[in-house]
């Protein structure tokens, strides 16, 4: 068995200084519960410190963000940016707009953006973003207003070698559209490599839009591979209706799959026989409706679950694989329970901590593959440093290439993940493997550029 070394008293400040802020306890505490041995074997990190300088971000920006509604009334919204660290690269992550977004939403996001970053290899820091404000049932025209009025703020901290937000929970092609012009505008430069999500016509990549949802199901299918098992004939719960739940949809669908069901925060469709993708596509991208207006399109096919729990599903019918997509906490102790005691075999996090720490336990004393999303999900970034790479060489890649890459890099996050649990003494701990995998490569570049 590896040494280890305990790390209470450093998260316990760590917990002291940051009051008030559960989900990113919730986050640090996991990342600190998994680093002892690696802290134990190489005590290069603890005399310099790379912990406590870790868990302190580089620099935190809030700001009023005034903008003004269709009938003329003024709205004062929060806007954030936690640069957390970039000893790899410029900070990279998304801005979330949603009404629940505070400090803590967004120094959680942004540290377990540092991780992920680090495990796809590529030269990318860690931050993350957004405001409170919330665009459902707003015209498009207070949408832009709103974007140009953060933007107004947010350019000057910024820039292709500093810091490149992206989208997130809230923000898609249309407010990243929003927010690129402001920034044109007001520094009179086309920066393409500013922001990444960006339309293919003016600077995005290809697979962008599907890479996140594409590369969880790419680790699943990896991760499945371990036990003998595949996505064909698989029957999938994926929670959420948004941008990675739509594409892990239609990829888990090519490869075989039947997903029967999915959610948005109001309720759930259950569809014995499968989703259809074109009709969700339709009522979610095109029309931004609610999943009642898919259930109503689809008839008899789908039945429609006003505050359903889309888990507790499992319990109904059979369900191989469950993929959660929506948002943090949205996974419990009991939802995970109802999971493994009807024969899940595996749960790869789409979202960003959508599983409470309970439910992680659940999954690990119940022997099932669990992939955490700070690896399964790292597909997005992944594909924003590709467009980024696309954006400073002027070019312009075909879908069948980004495909490619993205999938290469999954597996590749897949295998060093696995690896590294091997190498500590926990074969199949994707948790413990994916935290000392990106920490190692973190901490190694932070011990090379000195205490800064
Ligand atoms: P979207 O805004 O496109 O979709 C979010 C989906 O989750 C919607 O169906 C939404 O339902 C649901 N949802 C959001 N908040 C809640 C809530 N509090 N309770 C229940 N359901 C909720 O966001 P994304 O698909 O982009 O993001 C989903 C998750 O994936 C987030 O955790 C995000 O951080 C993570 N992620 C996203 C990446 C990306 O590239 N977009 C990259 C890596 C991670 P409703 O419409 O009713 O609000």
């Amino acid at each position: 068995m590896p040494q280890t070394t305990s790390l209470s008293p450093l998260l316990e400040d760590v917990l002291r200084r940051n009051a008030g802020e559960p989900e990113f306890h919730q986050a640090a505490r996991e990342v600190f519960d998994s680093l002892g041995p690696v802290i134990a074997a190489h005590p290069r990190y603890a005399e310099a410190s790379v912990l406590e300088r870790l868990s302190e971000p580089e620099r935190q920006i809030i700001f009023r963000v005034p903008w003004t509604d269709d009938r003329g009334h003024v709205h004062i919204n929060r806007g954030f940016r936690v640069e957390f660290n970039s000893a790899l690269g410029p900070y990279k992550g998304g801005l979330r707009f949603h009404p629940t977004v505070t400090l803590g939403t967004v120094k959680f996001l942004g540290f377990e953006q540092i991780f992920k970053n680090a495990l796809t290899g590529l030269p990318i820091g860690g931050g993350k973003g957004g405001s409170d404000f919330d665009p459902k049932g707003k015209s498009d025209a207070e949408v832009m207003r709103f974007c140009q009025s953060f933007m107004t703020e947010l350019y000057r901290h910024i820039g292709e070698y500093t810091d490149v937000p992206a989208g997130d929970i809230g923000v898609g092609g249309r407010e990243i559209g929003y927010m690129f012009g402001q920034y044109k505008r007001i520094t009179n430069r086309y920066e393409s490599g500013v922001l990444t999500g960006k339309g293919v016509g003016w600077g995005g990549s290809l697979v962008r839009t599907e890479a996140t949802g594409f590369g969880a199901v790419v680790f699943a299918e990896r991760m499945l591979a371990t036990r003998g098992r595949s996505f064909d004939g698989a029957r999938v719960l994926v929670s959420g209706s948004g941008n990675v739940a739509i594409y892990a949809i239609q990829k888990v669908q090519q490869l075989g799959g039947t997903v029967v069901a999915c959610s948005d925060s109001t309720g759930a469709v259950y569809d014995e026989d499968g989703l259809d993708l074109d009709l969700l596509r339709r009522v979610k991208e095109q029309d931004r409706g609610r999943l009642s207006d898919y259930a109503a399109a689809r008839g008899t096919a789908s039945v429609y679950r006003p505050g359903g729990d889309i888990w507790a599903l499992a319990a109904e019918t059979h369900i191989d694989v469950a993929i959660p997509c929506a948002t943090q906490n949205e996974l419990d102790g009991d939802a995970a329970a109802t999971l493994v005691n009807n024969g899940v075999i595996a749960v790869v996090e789409g979202a960003n901590m959508p599983s409470t720490p309970e439910a992680v336990r659940v999954f690990s004393s119940g022997g099932i593959l669990f992939a955490p999303g700070k690896a399964a999900n790292a597909g997005g970034v992944a594909t924003s440093a590709l467009e980024m790479q696309q954006n400073a060489s002027r070019d312009a890649w075909t879908f069948d290439y980004a495909e490619h890459r993205l999938a290469e890099i999954m597996v590749g996050i897949h295998d060093r993940c696995a690896e590294t649990a091997e190498e500590y003494g926990s074969p199949g701990d994707y948790v413990l493997g994916a935290n000392i995998a990106g920490f190692v490569r973190v901490a190694d570049a932070m011990i090379a550029l000195g205490v800064i």
